[in-house]
C-alpha cells in the first residue's frame, strides 16, 4: 500500500464512517459511544483480537472531581479546592486552560454515561494519594465502575480481555478488596459466611457456561459496560484492524490505511479519527526517545501499545507534549522467575506497602521514603534516590528491597504470596522471596550493608512504640491510613519488624501507562509544530500528551481525563460537523 501524498484527494475507500476511533481501552471506547450518541456514526477499530486494552486489566478506578455522582454522595465541595489542590501538585506544569476543560467536563461526560448508557459507578472514596496537601481529599474524588454481570454481553463476552490471571481466585473469580477482608475470615461471622457463600456459588455456577467468572469488577467491569452500551448503540467494534498510517487531503486528517487480516484497507472518516491506541509505553524506541532517565525493563500497559497512533500522527507533523515530571506512571514490581524461562511481575499497589511492619530500603540497608504513599511517588523515590546513593548505577533500573517478618506475610502477604499463604518454600527455592533467620543474614543474602538494615530496623522499630515516623511520616496522612490496618494502634501503617525469620523482596520500577502523547487543544484536538490543529485528528487516552504532566494527584488520574477528553473529542466533532453543513468555515484553532 503506497503512502498517499497529503494535497490529492483519494478516490477510493473500502469503508465509510463518520468517526473512526482507533483502541478499545476505556479512551476509545467512550470516543465511539459519545460520537454515536451525537448522532454520528462511528466505528472502533482494535489492533489485538481482544477488546480493552491496559484498562481492562486496570484497578478502573476514574478521578473526576466536581462528578455530580461525588455531590450526590454528599461530598459537593467549591472547585477551588481542587484548583488549590491542581496548583500545588503540577506546580508551573499546570496547563490551566486544558485542565479547566478537563474539570468542566467531568461531570457532563459522567451525567451523559450514567444517563444514556450502561456505564455505571460508584463513590470509590479512595482518599487523593497527597490527602493532606493544600486543597487534598480525604473523602475522595475518584469514582469506580459498578460490578458488571458479564453474560449480558452474551457472546461478546468473549472478546473482553479478561483480568491477568493472578488476580483471579477460583478458577476465574475477580476479586476485589472489600472481598479479600471478606474471603480471608468467611467464618468470622454470619455476615461474611453468607457473603463468602454469596460470592463463591455462583461463580461456580457461572464457570458451567463460561471460561471463566462471569462477575466482572473494576478496569473488566469498565470495559464490559461500555462494550455492552456500544453493542446497544449498534457502533461496530472490528478486532484485527490496526492503525498502519493516517490519510490526509487538503491539510484535513479524512481516513485511514488499516491493516487487517484480509490485507490494508482505506477507511474514510467523514468527520473525524480519534486515537486511542494507549500511548508508547510498549514502544521501545520511543522509550528510548523520551524515557532515558528512567531505565526500567517491564510495563503492565498492554503489550499491543506500541504507540501506533503518536507514531501515526508525528508522521503527519503532530508534535508530542514533552512537558512532564514524569514520562510514565509507576508502580514498585517484583519478578518471579518461572521455570519455563517466562516471568510474572507483581506491581505492589496498597495491598502489602501501606501495611504496618514493612520497610524499603536500599542497597546501603537504609530507608529512603515513605513506603505507604502511592506507587508512583515510592518508584520517583527509587529514581530520586539512585542519582544520590548509587550515581555509579544510573542509566540501570533503580533496586530497592521490601523487609517484614514472618507475622507480616501471614497477616498481609507479599507480593505474589498470598496473605496465609501454608507455603512459602517454593517462592523462596523460585529465588523470589528472600529468608533468614537474622537481619544480618537476610542483608547479607541479598548484597544489602547489614549495619545499614539493622540500624533501619531497629530505628523503625523504636519509632513503632510511639506510631510516629521520625524519618518519612509514615502513616500520617489520611491516604496512609485508609491503606493501613485499623487494628494497628496507635499508627494503622507502622508495626515493629521483630519475629524471625525475616523476608526480602527485590522490588524494581514498572510502568503502568504513559504520560508523554500528542500535544491537544482543550478538545483533545491534535497539534501541529505551528500550535495549530490538524483537522479532523483527535487523541485521547495516552495517546493525549497527560494533563496531569506526568504528576499523579489521586487514583484515577489517567482513566479521569481518557473519558472525559474523549467525550470533549466527540463534541467537538459533532459541532465541526454541524458549522459545516451550516455552511460556516472551520478554521485551525490556536493551542
Ligand atoms: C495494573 C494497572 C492498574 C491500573 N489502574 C488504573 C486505575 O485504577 N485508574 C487509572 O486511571 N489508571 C489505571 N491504570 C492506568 C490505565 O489503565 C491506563 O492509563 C489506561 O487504561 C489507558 O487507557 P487507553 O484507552 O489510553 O489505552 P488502553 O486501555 O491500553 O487501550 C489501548 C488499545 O489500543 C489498541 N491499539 C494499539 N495499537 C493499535 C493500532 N495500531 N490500531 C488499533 N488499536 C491499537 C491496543 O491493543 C489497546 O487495546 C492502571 C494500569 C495498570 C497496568
Amino acid at each position: 500500500m503506497t503512502a498517499f501524498s497529503k494535497g490529492a484527494a483519494r478516490t477510493h475507500w473500502d469503508e465509510e464512517t463518520d468517526v473512526l476511533v482507533f483502541g478499545s481501552g476505556a479512551a476509545g471506547l467512550m470516543a465511539a459511544l459519545s460520537a454515536s450518541a451525537c448522532g454520528m456514526k462511528a466505528l472502533l477499530c482494535e489492533s489485538s483480537d481482544l477488546l480493552g486494552g491496559t484498562t481492562a486489566t486496570s484497578g478502573g478506578s476514574i478521578w473526576v472531581p466536581g462528578a455530580s455522582l461525588i455531590a450526590r454522595n454528599g461530598r459537593d465541595e467549591p472547585a477551588e479546592n481542587v484548583w488549590r489542590y491542581l496548583r500545588n501538585e503540577l506546580g508551573e506544569r499546570l496547563d490551566e486552560p486544558l485542565m479547566r476543560a478537563f474539570l468542566e467536563g467531568c461531570s457532563d461526560a459522567l451525567d451523559f454515561l450514567e444517563r444514556d448508557t450502561d456505564v455505571r459507578f460508584q463513590h470509590a472514596m479512595n482518599p487523593d494519594y497527597h490527602s493532606d496537601a493544600p486543597g487534598g481529599s480525604s473523602y475522595g474524588r475518584n469514582l469506580s465502575a459498578l460490578p458488571f454481570d458479564g453474560r449480558l454481553l452474551g457472546k461478546h463476552f468473549a472478546m473482553l480481555r479478561p483480568p491477568r490471571p493472578i488476580y483471579l481466585t477460583f478458577g476465574g473469580m475477580m476479586v476485589g478488596r472489600r472481598d479479600v477482608q471478606i474471603l480471608l475470615r468467611p467464618y468470622a461471622s454470619w455476615r461474611a459466611l453468607k457473603q463468602t457463600l454469596g460470592t463463591i456459588i455462583p461463580h461456580l455456577v457461572s464457570r458451567l457456561t463460561h471460561p471463566r467468572g462471569t462477575r466482572l469488577l473494576i478496569g473488566n467491569a469498565l470495559v464490559g459496560r461500555f462494550m455492552l452500551s456500544l453493542i446497544k448503540a449498534g457502533v461496530p467494534m472490528y478486532v484485527r484492524h490496526s492503525l498502519l498510517e493516517l490519510v490526509r487531503e487538503d491539510g484535513r486528517v479524512t481516513g485511514a490505511i488499516v491493516e487487517t487480516p484480509a490485507g490494508p484497507k482505506a477507511i474514510r472518516a467523514r468527520n473525524g479519527v480519534v486515537l486511542a491506541t494507549g500511548g508508547i509505553a510498549q514502544d521501545l524506541d520511543a522509550r528510548q526517545e523520551f524515557m532515558t532517565r528512567f531505565p526500567h525493563r517491564h510495563s503492565l500497559a498492554f503489550s499491543g501499545n506500541k504507540g501506533a497512533g503518536v507514531r501515526a500522527a508525528r508522521a503527519i507533523g503532530a508534535e508530542v507534549s514533552r512537558n512532564v515530571e514524569s514520562p510514565a506512571y509507576w508502580s514498585p514490581a517484583s519478578v518471579k522467575k518461572n521455570p519455563d524461562g517466562t516471568e510474572t511481575v507483581w506491581i505492589h499497589g496498597h495491598m502489602d506497602r501501606g501495611k504496618p511492619g514493612l520497610i524499603a530500603v536500599n542497597a546501603a540497608g537504609k530507608r529512603f521514603a515513605n513506603e505507604a504513599d502511592s506507587y508512583h511517588d515510592l518508584v520517583m523515590a527509587m529514581y530520586r534516590d539512585q542519582t544520590v546513593h548509587a550515581p555509579s548505577t544510573v542509566g540501570t533500573p533503580p533496586q530497592a528491597w521490601f523487609i517484614c517478618d514472618h507475622r507480616f506475610i501471614k497477616a498481609y502477604g507479599l507480593g505474589l504470596i498470598k496473605p496465609l499463604y501454608p507455603r512459602l518454600q517454593p517462592f523462596v527455592d523460585a529465588g523470589y522471596l528472600r529468608r533468614a533467620d537474622s537481619l544480618d543474614e537476610l542483608a547479607r543474602l541479598i548484597g544489602v550493608d547489614p549495619a545499614g538494615l539493622v540500624g533501619s530496623v531497629a530505628t523503625h522499630n523504636v519509632d513503632c512504640i510511639v506510631g510516629v515516623d521520625t524519618a518519612f511520616g509514615r502513616g500520617a496522612s489520611a491516604f496512609n491510613r485508609f491503606n493501613g490496618d485499623p487494628d494497628q494502634k496507635p499508627n494503622p501503617c507502622m508495626r515493629s519488624i521483630e519475629n524471625a525469620p525475616f523476608y526480602a523482596v527485590a522490588v524494581q520500577p514498572c510502568s503502568i501507562g504513559t504520560t508523554v502523547g500528542l500535544r491537544t487543544g482543550l478538545d483533545a484536538q491534535v497539534l501541529g509544530a505551528d500550535g495549530l490543529s490538524i483537522p479532523g485528528l483527535y487523541a485521547c487516552g495516552n495517546d493525549m500528551g497527560s494533563v496531569m504532566r506526568g504528576t499523579y494527584p489521586g487514583p484515577g488520574i489517567t482513566l479521569g481525563p481518557a473519558i472525559v477528553f474523549a467525550w470533549r473529542a466527540a463534541q467537538h466533532i459533532a459541532q465541526v460537523k454541524n458549522s459545516f453543513a451550516s455552511g460556516q468555515k472551520t478554521m485551525g484553532v490556536a493551542s
